[in-house]
This record gives C-alpha cells, sequence and structure tokens, in this order.
C-alpha cells in the first residue's frame, strides 16, 4: 500500500463509519392481518414481520417482538410486497395543450431540469399508490432517469426503486421522423435517442449508458424499416450482461418482435404487435412481455383500441407468457379527473386504473397480482434481495383493506407504504418525512452502485 493508497483507504473507512453511523438500524415490528404471498397466491393470517434498519429479519406468527421495538399494528389490514410499474416514463408528458400530443414538441419545450423535477414528483405519486419499483426506459432527456434513481437512493426524496435505462438505443432517426434540421442540430431531437447504426456504434451505445447509471438497455428495434437485425439485438445483449444489464426491445411489427425473440431479448415491450405464435415463443423461452395496456377512459383510448389491447392480453396470459403490470405512461391532459370529486387524478392512480385492462381481459386476481409482483421484480432483474417479503431482503411492503386475492380493486386504496424499512404512508395518508435528507446517505462518490 502506498501513501497514496493508505490515504484513500482511511478516507473511505471514515465515510463507510459514517454514514453507518447515520443509519443506526432501528427494530420495527408489523402486525399483519393477512399476509400475501403473490407468487403462490395464498394469504396467512396473523404475521409478524420485523425489520431491522432497511431490511426484513424475520417474517412469521410466533416471531418475538423485541423490547424497544416499534410495533406497527396492520392487523386489520391485508400486507403484500410493494407493485410494479414495469414500463413507465417519468419524466416526459406530453399535453394536448399546447403540442397537440406531438411528443416532438414536448422536448423542445420542457427543459430536461423541469423534466427531471416532473419525474421526482411522479416518483412520489407513485410511491403513493403503492408502486415501489419502476422501470423506467427511455424519453428521459439527457439521464433525468438514472439521476432520480441516484437522488432516491441518496435519500434526497421519496420514490420507487428506479430501473432506468438511459435513452433509446436505436438506428438513425429513433422513434421519430426528425426534419434535416432536428438532426443535424442534435441537440433539438436529442438526447431522447441514441443514434447507433454499426456493431461498433451499438457497443459504444450499450457502454454509455451503462456508465452513466442505466441498470436495462432499451432499444428500438424496428422503429425504422432498417431496424436492428437478429445479429444485432444479440450483440447489444452481451455487451449489457458485461455490466449486469437486461435488453428490453420496444417492437412496433410482427417481423421485429420475431427478430427480438429469436436473438433471446429478456423483455418485449408493447403487446400490440404481437401474433398468438409470438406469444407462444415468448412463453417457451420465458421472455417477459411489458404489453403496456392501456385502459379505455374518458382521458384516453378509442374503443376499437381497447378491444384490441383487451383481447391481445387475454392471449398473452392465456398461452402463458410472463406478464408483468406495465403502462407506458407519458401523457397529460385536462379531463384526467375523479368522476365524484372532481380532483386532479394523480399520477399513482392512473397508473393502477390500468388494472381495467386486465380485469376485461378476464385474467384472475391471483395472476394480476403476481403480474404486479414477483414478475416484476424479475423484469426489474431486483429478485434477488428486493421484492418479496422474506428474511434478508428490502422491507417494501404495502397494506389494504379487503383482499386483492379475491378483488383486485382493493389496490386502488393502498393504505400503508413503507419502502427501505421507512414508513412513507400510513392510515391512507403520506407520512415522508423521514425520507427528506439533505446529504448523501448512501453513495459517498461515484454512479457505479452496482
Ligand atoms: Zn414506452
Amino acid at each position: 500500500m502506498n501513501k497514496l493508497s493508505r490515504v484513500l483507504f482511511l478516507l473511505i473507512a471514515c465515510l463507510t463509519i459514517g454514514i453507518a453511523g447515520t443509519q443506526a438500524a432501528t427494530i420495527t415490528a408489523i402486525r399483519a392481518g393477512r399476509l400475501i404471498d403473490p407468487e403462490s397466491g395464498t394469504a396467512s393470517a396473523n404475521q409478524v414481520i420485523l425489520i431491522e434498519g432497511e431490511k426484513i429479519k424475520a417474517v412469521g406468527p410466533d416471531v418475538a417482538i423485541p423490547a424497544g421495538a416499534t410495533v406497527i399494528d396492520l392487523s386489520k389490514l391485508t400486507v403484500m410486497p410493494g407493485l410494479v410499474d414495469a414500463h413507465t416514463h417519468t419524466a416526459l408528458t406530453y399535453k394536448e395543450q399546447p403540442e397537440n400530443n406531438y411528443y416532438y414538441l414536448t422536448y423542445v419545450m420542457d427543459s430536461s431540469p423541469l423534466r427531471a423535477i416532473q419525474a421526482a414528483s411522479n416518483a412520489i405519486q407513485l410511491l403513493n399508490s403503492g408502486f415501489t419499483v419502476i422501470r423506467d426506459v427511455g424519453n428521459n432527456a439527457l439521464y433525468a432517469d438514472c439521476a432520480l434513481r441516484q437522488a432516491i437512493e441518496q435519500g434526497w426524496l421519496p420514490g420507487p426503486t428506479v430501473i432506468p435505462s438511459g435513452p433509446m438505443i436505436g438506428s438513425t432517426g429513433g422513434q421519430l421522423w426528425p426534419t434535416p434540421e432536428m438532426y443535424k442540430q442534435h441537440d433539438i431531437m436529442f438526447p431522447e435517442y441514441i443514434d447507433a447504426n454499426s456493431p461498433e456504434e451499438i457497443v459504444r451505445a450499450v457502454r454509455q449508458n451503462m456508465l452513466f447509471g442505466a441498470r436495462t438497455i432499451k432499444l428500438c428495434i424496428d422503429c425504422k424499416p432498417w431496424g436492428y437485425s437478429v445479429d444485432d439485438i444479440k450483440l447489444a445483449i452481451n455487451e449489457a450482461a458485461k455490466g449486469g444489464c437486461k435488453v428490453e426491445g420496444h417492437v412496433q411489427t410482427p417481423e421485429g418482435a420475431q427478430r427480438a425473440i429469436d436473438a433471446g431479448i429478456y423483455i418485449i415491450a408493447h403487446g400490440n404487435a404481437l401474433t398468438p405464435e409470438q406469444h407462444r415463443q415468448m412463453a417457451e423461452k420465458g421472455i417477459f412481455l411489458t404489453g403496456t395496456d392501456t385502459p379505455l377512459t374518458k382521458y384516453r383510448g378509442t374503443e376499437a383500441q381497447f378491444k384490441v389491447t383487451v383481447e391481445k392480453l387475454h392471449d398473452a396470459w392465456e398461452k402463458k407468457v410472463p406478464l408483468t403490470f406495465s403502462t407506458d405512461f407519458d401523457y397529460w391532459n385536462d379531463r384526467m379527473k375523479n368522476d365524484t370529486s372532481g380532483e386532479w387524478l394523480t399520477r399513482g392512480e392512473m397508473t393502477i386504473a390500468f388494472l381495467d385492462t386486465w380485469k376485461a381481459a378476464g385474467i384472475p386476481a391471483a395472476d394480476t397480482l403476481r403480474a404486479m409482483t414477483i414478475n416484476g421484480y424479475k423484469a426489474a432483474d431486483i429478485i434477488k434481495d428486493r421484492g418479496p417479503i422474506k428474511a434478508g431482503f428490502y422491507a417494501d411492503l404495502i397494506a389494504v383493506a379487503g383482499d386483492p386475492l379475491t378483488d383486485i380493486d382493493t389496490l386502488r386504496n393502498v393504505q400503508f407504504v413503507m419502502k427501505n424499512g421507512m414508513v412513507f404512508k400510513r392510515d391512507g395518508v403520506m407520512v415522508p418525512e423521514k425520507f427528506f435528507h439533505p446529504g448523501p446517505v448512501r453513495i459517498p462518490n461515484g454512479r457505479w452502485t452496482r
């Protein structure tokens, strides 16, 4: 060890002690009236969940509660793991006014810092509705999604665990058909997409996103007729694996979907292009679907679109595709109000409203619940230490009145939310004070926290 190494070592040791000091492990015991295991689709009565600091220490009917532990009585509620939106966009909101839902204009009119702050607000709203994990996959300006993850990890604000993709990687033009003026003036259309047109550029783009904090890689498979080949997709999968990332492919044609399936992609986004035969292949290969199954509401969609979405979701379920709950939420208009109260709907309320599609598709509550939890944790690639309510896992959990295994609509009214062992919502009211920390509590330096 040379002198510099010794100094660095001491510095790191001090920082580590400092961090440990700010997080003296408190012990919390939750009394759960019922506790759901979404994996098996069963519930157990009268369970105790013991939490030390951020993690679950023990779960069971006879767990002893140590003297001095904080006891939270949820004996009248049903406790379950937190929910996952496996495909959303927190830092893009296109509107009817002034941009006529034309999101090229949103990129021009809403600054990146403003979009990042809106992402933070959306994250709080999502946590309030019980979403403890989100995959935030593109259209997030210059890495606002990665910054959101980092800010939540630092302890600056409450929010779900964010699995960011950074900008979508696509062939020339990304999802847009820009004018030459937009395309050549790269500051306008980009950073929404990274152009990667050759093997070398694909590798470079994947590495760049991982360097800046992506935890998943998002490819535009077939946004253009010159989209990615099976070999291109395989190359991206291999490169992403080096940084511990899985790949999601945006598909909009059956041909593109087939190339993604043949390449062995981890997740396919958007269900509308998929054929029944492709559902069968996805089930066989275990490829996750983030179908982004938009319900028909007064603020979004048409009956014809909804009918197709419901049919496709039902077929995917029947063929046993690993389904996740996903929204693709990235819009706003002035019809987004509660029918009874006339109040604005929150981002969390509009996300949970996607249950309408799952109900219309005739999917049993237990299967919907599995999609919203276990399959979401697997698609987010976090299931080794986050999601299920088990000893050694991060303490993320929610509680509702009633029984979501028989009545999925109970999830629309989440009463209690805990994230990383801290209470965010209690008796239906947000109590997020403990989440707002002024300094770095988790990452002393650097972004590479894998
Ligand atoms: Zn999307």
